[in-house]
């Protein structure tokens, strides 16, 4: 009986052993069997029901169990703890050979960049840069520059009314008053900066940005203004770039012309973006209004000048065939890190 029983527990203690998978598990065994409660303790507390002459025997094969359930345990926790190291190693393995994580630069933004272009370009031709503010007064935005009171571009549809007196400029013209007022001729200026309108779509932000340009001499004549903007255009867009003049209207300038440019992305055969017509709206221009002077206190007699202004929205969707305005705004890395 007692024999039968120790060879049970011999082969159930040896297989658990074998069988434990981890060193908590193997700990377990341990004190199942060799425990103060466990089972080869049980069958020790059971030898004193045992006749004399069995104890030796029993008590012999119960020992070498025990010293086999304890040469097993030793050699299983070796491999399992070897087992133990090596898995830690392997997930905590570095390998010191691998590049560096990139840092990213940013990059400008792209009406950053054509504004930075166009000023650029004007800067070489003698023009410097000057900056008006954005919240601006009705003298400014309005009146000096020949729109009346009744004036349709005043209409609440297009203009952010701060007061009665102030608005979010409309356009970079006021810039051209202020320079005017604080400078006699000769003055030659590009003015880029933030504009506001009552608008938004496809095409349409209500805010956008503007450059202005104006210069004032002696004589200027309208020849100046069509050899310059040509000229601009022509470094801008790249050499042989077809420019044209049209007829147009605006307060501040009297004659006052549109320019296009043969369509970049067809190159003037007609598509979807000029409408069929091989030709691009790119900026308004004209000759600075007598009136305009008057406000400014220049004598219109002795002096003449022009002036002109473009989106910078557009000459950048031109440039880089961006054909969602939006894009420019919604600050997705995706589309910035393009350029
Ligand atoms: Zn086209």
């Amino acid at each position: 009986m007692m024999k039968e029983r120790l060879q049970k527990l011999q082969d159930e203690a040896l297989a658990a052993l074998q069988q434990a998978a981890d060193l908590n598990a193997l700990q377990d065994v341990r004190v199942q069997y060799l425990g103060k409660k466990g089972a080869l303790t049980d069958v020790m507390k059971g030898m004193r029901d045992l006749s004399p002459e069995e104890r030796p025997a029993i008590g012999q094969l119960v020992n070498t169990l025990k010293d086999q359930i304890e040469a097993v345990f030793a050699e299983r926790q070796t491999l399992l703890n070897q087992a133990a190291i090596d898995a830690r190693l392997a997930s905590e393995k570095i390998d010191v050979t691998l590049p560096g994580r990139g840092t990213f630069a940013g990059s400008k933004h792209p009406v950053t960049l054509v504004t930075e272009e166009i000023v650029d370009i004007f800067s070489r031709l003698g023009f410097v840069v000057e900056e008006g503010p954005e919240i601006e007064q009705d003298f400014y935005n309005f009146e000096a520059l020949n729109i009346p009171k009744d004036h349709p571009a005043r209409d609440m549809q297009d203009t952010f009314y701060i007061s009665d007196d102030l608005v979010l400029r409309t356009h970079t013209s006021p810039v051209q008053i202020r320079t005017m007022l604080k400078n006699k001729p000769p003055v030659r200026v590009i003015a880029p900066g933030t504009v506001y309108r009552r608008d938004s779509d496809i095409t349409h932000s209500p805010m956008f940005h503007q450059i202005e340009g104006f210069l004032v001499d002696e004589k200027v004549t309208f020849g100046d203004l069509k050899g310059i903007l040509t000229h601009f255009l022509n470094q801008f867009f790249g050499k042989g770039q077809d420019v044209r003049f049209r007829p147009s209207f605006f307060p501040f300038t009297e004659p006052s012309a549109e320019v296009d440019i043969a369509c970049v992305i067809c190159g003037g055969k007609g598509c979807r973006v000029c409408s069929q017509t091989g030709w691009l709206e790119i900026l308004g221009c004209g000759m600075i209004d007598p009136a305009v002077f008057e406000s400014v206190e220049y004598d219109a007699g002795s002096c003449s000048g022009f002036a002109f202004g473009m989106g910078l929205e557009r000459i950048a969707m031109l440039k880089y065939g961006v054909n969602d305005l939006r894009l420019f705004f919604e600050n997705d890395l995706r589309f910035l890190r393009q350029f």
